[in-house]
């Protein structure tokens, strides 16, 4: 046993627990989501279920990768950005424990988390981050010491916008996964596919996209009885269309040459080709951590919080307040 920083993720849905040996080395997570048998998630409902879930969760990752309490040398939470209710579940856990074992504390980022993780699994250098998550849709880099939005969703993140979509035909969250299976159903019977006939909103404005348009145009489509499976393949074409169109305009104005998918949405095959064949055209590199760290994680959590501490950053009682619109360009990039 050695060692480790530990990383809680709450920022919404998710309640996990992840950990970071104290030479970088990452320990995959334990999570538990919850999943509402219908209706969206509700702030406070995710709260509870968090708070239920934490003790049991943090035994099953110490568990898993044979972690000692003892041994434990700071605690890392997401501070923001997310829903409020769930956060303050992250962050008094973390308070607790670093109060008991008298050991730093340190907020983090969420959305900086996304990219750090991704840089070190993809061991890739200064990308431009396409970072599509439920609530997120941005696309990010590195500028001046900060990580800056180039571009981003004006209304809803396409995660929430699959799901709400999937929702309004009897799927339960996560509806993205269920969309994938439809649009790849479609595609097998259909190599040929064309988008005749199956055109959906198409919203990019400048550097910034919207989701909500297309969702309504969806369900719409759907209702003249145009079939389930056809419309979530033009849904999908449609919408990770946008992204990689902001995305290659992104790496083209900040002269980057390596694109990185983060967030839920990032575990999308078809999202994930599509950026393969954009980086590929420019004579650049696509990458995407393996699925386990684009979803929501304590793991990424842990880690930038390792790389915080280990550049000499750790947050005080006083400043520890959960940050419920945090941006992304607020953190100081000091590594
Ligand atoms: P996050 O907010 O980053 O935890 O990601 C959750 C979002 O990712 C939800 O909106 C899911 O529907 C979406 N998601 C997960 N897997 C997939 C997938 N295979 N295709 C599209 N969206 C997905
Ligand atoms: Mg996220």
């Amino acid at each position: 046993m050695s060692g480790w920083v530990l990383g809680i993720e709450s920022t919404a849905h998710t309640l996990s627990f992840g950990a970071v040996r104290s030479d970088g080395t990452a320990l995959p997570a334990a999570i538990d989501t919850i999943r509402p048998t219908e209706g969206g998630i509700h702030p406070r409902e995710a709260a509870d279920h968090h708070r239920d879930v934490a003790a049991t969760l943090l035994d099953s990752l110490m568990e898993m990768h044979d972690l000692a309490l003892t041994e434990l040398q700071a605690v890392a939470y997401s501070q923001g950005p997310g829903m409020g209710p769930c956060l303050q579940v992250g962050a008094g856990i973390a308070r607790a424990l670093s109060a008991a074992h008298e050991i730093p504390l340190i907020g983090v980022n969420h959305c900086v988390a996304h990219i750090e993780i991704g840089r070190s699994e993809c061991d890739c250098d200064d990308p431009v981050l396409l970072y599509v998550s439920g609530g997120n849709t941005q696309v990010i880099t590195r500028l001046d010491g900060r990580y800056r939005v180039l571009g981003e969703t004006l209304d809803i993140g396409i995660g929430n916008m699959l799901d709400k979509f999937a929702r309004k035909f009897g799927h339960p969250f996560p509806g993205g996964p269920v969309i994938e299976r439809h649009a790849r159903t479609y595609l097998e019977a259909n190599p040929d596919a064309s988008l005749e006939g199956l055109e959906l909103p198409y919203a990019v404005r400048g550097m910034d996209m919207a989701f909500s348009g297309i969702m309504t145009a969806a369900v719409a489509m759907v209702h003249r009885g145009v079939p389930f499976d056809a419309v979530c393949w033009s849904l999908q074409e449609h919408a990770f269309a946008a992204c990689v169109e902001v995305a290659e305009r992104a790496m083209a104005h900040a002269g980057k040459s390596e694109l990185l998918l983060g967030g839920g949405v990032a575990c999308n095959q078809r999202l994930r080709d599509m950026c393969t064949i954009m980086a590929k055209e420019r004579d650049g590199e696509s990458h995407a951590p393996p699925r386990m760290y684009c979803i929501d994680n304590g793991t990424m959590i842990a880690q930038l919080g390792w790389l915080e501490w280990s550049s000499g950053r750790t947050t005080s009682l006083a400043e520890s307040a959960v940050n419920p619109g945090l941006r992304t360009d607020a953190t100081p990039i000091a590594w």
